[in-house]
């Protein structure tokens, strides 16, 4: 039984690392303490609650995580510290011990934090650090924490999936958000329902493999976005990002006609070069990531395509890398997101002997940037003059104001033109020159 008169009047402050998913679920854990009563401590002010929601994608994510407790600790001292995600399921114990923390929750138990804290409460934890943890292993993780969330922000992000089935050799979040698993399309289509009657427009669906959707209920992902396509009000839907085997031609041929589907794709292909790929375990090709680019732009040709690339991965000789270099370079992407690879205890890629050292990484993710920007820079410039219809976004009096087209184009409108009422509006404009730091295209109403 939960006291709620223990959440009563308390205050919480929240900080999160790592990918949307976790910002989208750090914003579910603060709905979570808000109706229990508790409200968000003001900047300054000093929280009873302090929620840390961790990731572990490389080594640098896992000392920030580290600083960012030890800092949350001593900006609130005598607050009752819980700390979640991926590092946290990781390294439950060992963040457990840091001074101050008082609960550690695992991915299978986030999603009761209300009940952890109260009964963590009720044995007397509001004194002293409590040092708990509560994490299971990676195979039982069975909970999904449902999740939809709009923050600060005009989108929402709905989670449509967690874990991964896969185990790429370099990477760790199967081991800390477990197995693949996601709740029913019509509970996903009653949550976007109710993102549009809060006046939402956009959705962004996230997972960690999205594609892999329908494991659990025995649904298909194409049929989940069939049935979001209908949400009335929705206008928008973009799709965070989709494994190359899992985006299927059928849900090409579906988004290119749909009614709220965005041309709009985020792939990641980790490496141009199919013998890195092998050592990575990743279960295609180029040649079938080449097709699916082909596809994508036959059918939507002004599609915005982003595509991850990891570079420095063990076994990526000088060769390799050149082929992965020459590969993106000849595909019709738009924009590349580099990562440099970073070692992780526990993964299988450790046992692979060819170790690219710091230097080699940086300069191959300085040339990857550099072609990036190229291919962002020659599609925006191949927009100026046509119409476009952008959702603008919020932003600060006096500054310019921020939008997207249908095709990820960022715009922007400058301050003497920005009107609060353009907030979470759909506006047609003509796109005009780039603006002072190419970053956007100036709106011509
Ligand atoms: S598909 Fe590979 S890289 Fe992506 S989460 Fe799963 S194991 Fe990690």
């Amino acid at each position: 039984m939960i006291d709620t008169s223990a959440f009563q009047n308390k205050t919480a402050a929240y900080f999160t690392l790592g990918c949307k998913l976790n910002f989208s679920e750090t914003s579910t854990f603060g709905q979570m303490l808000q109706n229990m009563g508790v409200r968000t401590a003001r900047k300054g002010e000093h929280a009873d609650i302090c929620l840390i929601n961790t990731c572990s994608v490389t080594e640098v994510a896992d000392h920030k995580c580290r600083q960012a407790i030890h800092r949350m600790v001593r900006e609130n001292p005598h607050s009752f510290v819980v700390v979640t995600g991926c590092y946290a399921q990781l390294e439950a114990e060992t963040v457990s011990k840091i001074d101050g923390v008082d609960l550690v929750l695992g991915s299978n138990e986030k999603a009761n934090l209300i009940q952890f804290l109260s009964e963590a409460w009720s044995r007397g934890g509001e004194k002293d650090a409590l040092h708990e943890f509560h994490s299971v292993q990676t195979k039982d993780i069975r909970t999904f924490a449902p999740s939809c969330s709009r923050g600060n922000r005009t989108r929402y992000f709905l989670k449509v999936q967690d874990g991964c089935n896969y185990f790429c050799t370099y990477c760790t979040i199967p081991y800390a958000r477990g197995f693949s698993r996601n709740p029913s399309i019509a509970s996903l289509v009653a949550q976007a329902e109710q993102a549009a009657r809060e006046g939402g427009k956009e959705i962004v669906l996230t997972g960690v493999n999205i594609g892999d959707f329908g494991v659990t209920t025995g649904e298909h992902f194409i049929d989940l976005v069939r049935a979001l396509d209908q949400v009335k009000g929705i206008r928008r839907f973009r799709i965070s990002s989709l494994e190359p085997d899992l985006l299927d031609d059928a849900l090409i041929d579906y988004c290119a006609s749909s009614r709220a589907f965005m041309p709009h794709f985020h792939i990641p292909l980790q490496s141009g070069s199919d013998e890195v790929l092998r050592l990575m375990h990743r279960r295609y090709d180029r040649s079938l990531f080449a097709h699916k680019i082909a596809l994508i732009k036959e059918q939507m040709p002004d599609a915005f395509i982003g595509v991850d690339v990891m570079v420095g991965s063990r076994g990526e000789k000088p060769e390799y890398f050149e082929d992965c270099y020459n590969f993106l370079a000849g595909l019709d992407i738009t924009q590349l997101h580099v990562f440099p690879y970073s070692e992780r205890p526990g993964t299988s890629a450790l046992s692979i002997p060819y170790v690219v050292n710091d230097k080699d990484k940086k300069l191959r993710s300085k040339r990857l940037l550099a072609l990036s920007d190229e291919k962002t820079q020659a599609f925006y410039a191949k927009h100026i003059g046509r119409q476009a219809e952008v959702l603008f976004e919020k932003a600060a009096r006096g500054k310019a104001m921020h939008g997207f087209t249908k095709n990820y184009i960022r715009v922007e409108l400058p301050p003497s033109m920005a009107r609060e009422e353009y907030d979470n509006q759909l506006i047609d404009v003509t796109l005009g020159e780039f603006n002072h730091d190419r970053s956007a295209l100036k709106a011509i109403l």
